[in-house]
């Protein structure tokens, strides 16, 4: 059992003591009311124990925090994210209408409309959502009012619940082969919009498992010969227009996504932020009118923006608005700034770790990372046994407290480092387990020959 502490030794918690303090300052105006939501003053050694309790429950988690977990897409927020999000949770605000969170809607609105700039929109209608996929559930949303009944098609590497959210929408679905190095393939998606039935095309700036990114200037070419609307899913990978690292093509992609008629983008993925922080954008404002049919398309653009009504979503935690305001303010979205600075270490992390895999002949390099994930097989005569010793080097790495991550490719993903004949008696569309690492946190970099050692000692 711990005592309430005065002073933690969690930088975030120090600052939520002070934060908090303030907060509550800007109401010492009012009469004192008893409690706070029902607490008596001598619950305070229940509660400790529940939270003792509690607290040792959450000891039950793998360590997200820690670089040697790098495994998931799994990023610790910002400490000044953390604070902000406690401290405004004291008044809670829910930023689905003015009346419910005057100032956290404000906040809302002004970070939001940075991440807009940051993609250089001067103008656009956006707002924070619960994560990715209600954001793109949005966007697509839209896109089938715009393009009522034609089809969404998205790269075979898209999150999977593209096909999900159009079958919400009630809207045909189509998969886009990849390339080798897990791309939308430029030809096949020709010949989809060629037929004339593809409303929406999706292309996906970082995908979930490799970290690849569609090649949106062809794309783009394409839109000028077949109508279409392009919906950019940068959940994961939209902050990284901001680095100046990135290969030649990710980059020409990044220069662009501007064109796209709708944006997602995932501050709870790599924009430091607590869970519940996705966030949807448009490029055109007259969007507005499908989410309220009588209001003029003034309305929208007015400063007297009601998030509640450009929102399919009504109730919204207001601290997740507060919060993001917070690291922005602290973290500006500039090219070569801080926060940029920590994505080009991630960037320069998977690069290091891709270049040690890649000249160990016991692996099979998948593409070379284009942001910051990489995978890898394990070499071996048949793909069933590459498979199996994927999964025995994830156990024996989670035995030394690396955690990575297992993911099936298409065997063809691995033929640049295996060979053209690789487990050549596999068929069309063969598929191997292989191991992945996300290299989100900055730390990483400073990891690297950790990392490396577990790897080898994983492998035997
Ligand atoms: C994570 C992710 C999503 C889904 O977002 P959630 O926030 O998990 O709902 C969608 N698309 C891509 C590319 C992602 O990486």
């Amino acid at each position: 059992m711990y005592a309430v502490p005065v002073m933690s030794t969690d930088l975030a918690a120090n600052l939520l003591v002070g934060a908090l303090e303030e907060l509550k300052s800007s109401f010492s105006y009012l009469p004192p009311a008893d409690g706070e939501g029902g607490v008596r003053s001598d619950d305070t050694a229940a509660m400790v124990a529940v939270l003792a309790e509690t607290a040792h429950r959450m000891g039950d988690n793998y360590p997200y925090f820690h670089p040697l977990y790098a495994g998931q897409m799994l990023k610790p927020p910002h400490p000044v994210a953390r604070a902000a999000y406690a401290m405004a949770s004291w008044l809670n605000p829910n930023n689905h209408a003015l009346d419910g969170g005057r100032a956290s809607s404000a906040m809302e609105i002004e970070a939001v409309r940075e991440i807009a700039a940051m993609f250089g929109w001067k103008e656009h209608l956006g707002h924070l959502t619960g994560g990715g996929t209600f954001a793109n559930l949005e966007a697509l949303w839209v896109a089938g009012l715009v393009a009522p009944g034609k089809a969404i098609v998205a790269s075979e590497q898209a999150h999977y619940t593209h096909g999900r959210i159009s079958a919400v929408a009630k809207l045909p679905f189509r998969s886009i082969r990849t390339d080798t190095r897990g791309r939308m393939d430029i030809n096949a998606l020709e010949e989809a919009v060629a037929g004339g039935d593809v409303g929406t095309v999706v292309a996906t700036l970082g995908t979930t498992a490799l970290g690849a990114v569609d090649p949106l200037g062809e794309i783009l070419d394409l839109r000028e010969r077949y109508w279409f609307r392009l919906h950019v899913d940068a959940a994961y990978g939209g902050y990284f227009g901001l680095t100046s690292t990135l290969g030649p093509d990710a980059w020409r992609a990044f220069d662009c996504i501007g064109e796209a008629d709708s944006i997602v983008i995932d501050p709870h993925k790599h924009g430091l932020q607590p869970y519940g922080c996705g966030c949807v954008l448009f490029r055109d404002p007259a969007v507005g009118r499908f989410y309220k049919h009588d209001s003029p398309y003034t309305y929208f653009t007015s400063s007297e923006l009601h998030l509640g009504e450009i929102s399919l979503e009504c109730s919204r935690a207001g601290a997740s608005a507060v919060a993001l305001w917070a690291t922005q303010r602290l973290l500006p979205l500039v090219r070569s700034g801080d926060f940029a600075k920590g994505l080009e270490r991630s960037l320069e992390a998977a690069r290091t770790l891709y270049a040690r895999i890649g000249s160990d002949r016991r692996f099979l390099a998948g593409p070379e990372p284009e942001l910051d994930i990489i995978t890898w097989a394990i070499a071996a005569s048949s793909l069933e046994e590459s498979s199996r010793l994927a999964q025995q080097v994830f156990d024996r790495a989670a035995e030394q407290d690396l955690h990575l991550a297992l993911v099936r490719l298409p065997v063809s993903y691995f033929r640049a480092a295996g060979g053209a004949n690789i487990w050549s008696s596999a068929g069309e569309g063969a598929k191997v387990t292989s191991l992945r690492s996300v290299l989100m946190k900055p730390e990483h970099l400073g990891w690297i020959d950790e990392i490396w050692k577990r790897i080898d000692r994983a492998t035997g």
